[in-house]
């Protein structure tokens, strides 16, 4: 990240168009981030769209080559926004939901409901009647008390509602174990191995109104490599074959879920999609014609490696404390409320300035939040140039579970989000005012 006289790309983990300008700032979709911070006050969340398009394609494209049928669903929990469903749908992709609220917002972005799949291991009767009247894909049914709502749910239906089952292939991951979610002692999906998965899939075939289409896991989050998820696509076909011997089951839909993990730092590489798409995709065909079952649709369900590496977080500095032999403290005007992944999975991230240059760093600091906790720290030891008060620090791959989990701690107003592309913003959230903080509040 050296000053030239022409713009100079920067690699991952950065956005496909970001690049340092001539005079040194930060430049991402054709537009300086000092003037975004100028224009719509910061913390600012910057989306490229460029980057998202990209990722898109590179699911689309990856999967349809090696496995032609294929489906490519955002999941939606990821990062939400009706302006950003409207990209994934003239995308091609469909949407994974987990609660009422994605599912109206889906629905509001123009996402049609048989592109939806609704998930969750406790969705409410409210919230399946609503998936039902809507008319989802796929209801994915993750446990017993689930059957029982859908079994009264539906007792009046015309015809049967699609469902799939969420199985617990009892397989481990390398990665965070609060984003592990396919080991055997988790709270997702039916454990296969003692017989739960096939007493689930004996009773929903012998309901009438529901329509038992297919199998689905989902193992982790944030994998760097395929050996968790091509288990479980074993586990999986082997339960097909052993419930089609026994109970004649038809696999009409098979899904891995997500888990593609993405660069946070320019130390993190991760596989590329294309690289996910040929194993995941010889996975299912090797797996299929070894237990002689026909090919199933194939459907992945990326969140973080859709709209991770698009966002940028921009922060203002203000607060320096220097603890001599101790530690220096930069505060920025975020933190935990706009971005909790450092305190909740101790999640790394890289930072650079984006209103001058960034020449070699010099100083390591710590990124300290603005809220009230102690915890609430960014990035802990980064070595960087030395930071002034009224710098931009722009913090790379925040697209993904940031605003996604926001709160309003310490009565913070949330961050507008703002879309670029060929160097024109777009709000697509506007920031919350003092006002939004006291619209639900009752006083009589
Ligand atoms: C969270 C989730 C995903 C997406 O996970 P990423 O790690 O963000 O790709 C996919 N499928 C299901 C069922 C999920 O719960």
């Amino acid at each position: 990240m050296t000053q030239t006289d022409s713009p100079v790309t920067i690699g991952q983990p950065w956005p496909h168009t970001a690049r340092r300008a001539a005079r040194g700032e930060l430049e991402i979709g054709g537009v300086l981030l000092p003037a975004l911070a100028d224009r719509y006050g910061t913390p600012l969340y910057v989306y490229d769209e460029q980057t998202l398009r990209a990722s898109a394609r590179a699911f689309r494209q990856s999967f349809a080559a090696v496995y032609p049928r294929s489906r490519v669903v955002y999941a939606a929990k990821a990062f939400l926004t009706t302006a950003l469903v409207r990209i994934m749908r003239k995308e091609g992709l469909g949407l994974d939901v987990v609660s009422g609220g994605e599912l109206f917002v889906g629905l509001r972005g123009g996402m049609p409901a048989a592109e939806i799949a609704f998930h969750g291991n406790n969705k409410s009767a409210r919230e399946l009647g609503e998936a039902l009247a809507a008319g989802v894909g796929k209801i994915v049914i993750d446990n017993d008390y689930e059957i029982s709502l859908l079994e009264a749910l539906t007792a009046n239906r015309g015809q049967p509602a699609p469902a799939m089952i969420r199985l617990n292939p009892g397989v481990d991951v390398h990665t965070h174990k609060k984003i592990s979610t396919g080991m055997a002692d988790s709270k997702f999906g039916f454990p296969i191995a003692d017989g739960q998965a096939e007493t689930a899939l004996c009773r929903i075939q012998s309901l009438p109104k529901l329509r038992l289409v297919g199998l689905h896991a989902h193992v982790g989050s944030q994998l760097f490599d395929a050996e968790a998820t091509v288990a479980a696509i074993d586990a999986l076909l082997d339960f097909a074959a052993t419930m089609r011997d026994r109970h004649e089951f038809v696999l009409e839909h098979l899904s891995p879920g997500g888990g593609f993990g993405i660069a946070y730092t320019d130390a993190d590489k991760p596989p590329t999609i294309a690289t996910w798409a040929g194993l995941i995709g010889a996975a299912v065909k090797e797996g299929c014609a070894a237990r002689s079952l026909p090919e199933p649709m194939l459907t992945v369900e990326p969140g973080r490696a859709m709209v991770g590496p698009a966002g940028v977080a921009l922060y203002t500095v203000g607060a320096k404390k220097e603890l001599p032999d101790v530690r220096t403290y930069v505060s920025v005007d975020g933190g935990m409320a706009d971005n909790i992944r450092p305190s909740l999975y101790d999640a790394r991230y890289s930072a650079a300035i984006a209103n001058r240059d960034d020449p070699a760093a010099s100083n390591e600091v710590t990124i300290a939040g603005r809220y009230c906790e102690s915890g609430d720290l960014l990035i802990e030891r980064i070595a960087l140039p030395e930071l002034r008060e009224g710098d931009l620090l722009a913090i790379p791959a925040a697209g993904a579970y940031t605003l996604a989990m926001a709160s309003n701690y310490n009565f913070a107003p949330r961050p507008a989000v703002v879309l670029v592309n060929d160097g024109q913003a777009r709000v697509i959230r506007r920031r919350e005012t003092y006002e939004d903080l006291v619209q639900f509040d009752i006083d009589e």
